[in-house]
């Protein structure tokens, strides 16, 4: 099934990228069957690295499970995000290294050059809300409407596409951009001391 190969690709991709590290982090797909929503999403509790066609888990838009196992935690944010945004197909979520440093600090991550057509000076950021909770599903759906990506204080980042592939690339862009910018603020730190 291709919804579930793409899901199983970007998760193994983004493990070698080290964007995920241990059992961490969780990826989705959604395909429009007859009308019907049909996600596929990666389990609770197994690193992305190693899962097999049947470790994904599918479920309908109402998050009812079609199969075998246990979806991650975060399936409401996935799915609320799926219903507030038609046209996304795709949704990562990390904690990669740099990315979420920021979202410990109090810092904000600039959308440096080939970001895309969303034209703002940072990536938005949302107040910390229990990681798995209803909350975190309301904030992260109704901030993403205008957005592609969303830093969450002190947790990790959501990043969106119109593919698994699509929000696989932006999640992997803005970990290397939150590096450039660590690296910058390192070297304008150590300037001001000279
Ligand atoms: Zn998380």
């Amino acid at each position: 099934m291709d919804l579930v190969e793409d899901v199983l690709k970007v998760s193994k991709y983004i493990f070698e990228r080290n964007l995920v590290l241990g059992k961490a982090g969780n990826v989705s797909g959604r395909r429009r069957e007859n009308g019907e929503d049909l996600i596929a999403i990666t389990p609770t509790l197994k690193s992305l690295n190693r899962l097999r066609q049947e470790d994904l888990v599918l479920t309908n838009i109402d998050g009812d499970v079609l199969t075998s196992g246990v979806p991650s935690s975060e399936l409401e944010t996935h799915l609320a995000i799926y219903r507030e945004r038609e046209d996304v197909n795709g949704i990562v979520h990390t904690h990669s290294p740099y990315a979420t440093g920021f979202s410990f600090s109090n810092m904000n991550l600039k959308r440096l050059e080939g970001f895309g057509k969303i034209e703002r000076e940072h990536i938005k950021k949302i107040p910390y809300k229990i990681p798995g909770s209803h909350e975190l599903a309301k904030h992260a759906s109704i901030a993403i409407k205008n957005e592609d990506v969303l830093i969450l204080e002190n947790h990790g980042v959501v990043a969106i596409g119109s593919t698994v592939e699509e929000a696989g690339d932006l999640a992997e862009f803005v970990e290397g951009t939150a590096k450039t910018q660590f690296i910058s603020n390192l070297l304008e730190t150590r300037n001001l001391g000279v």
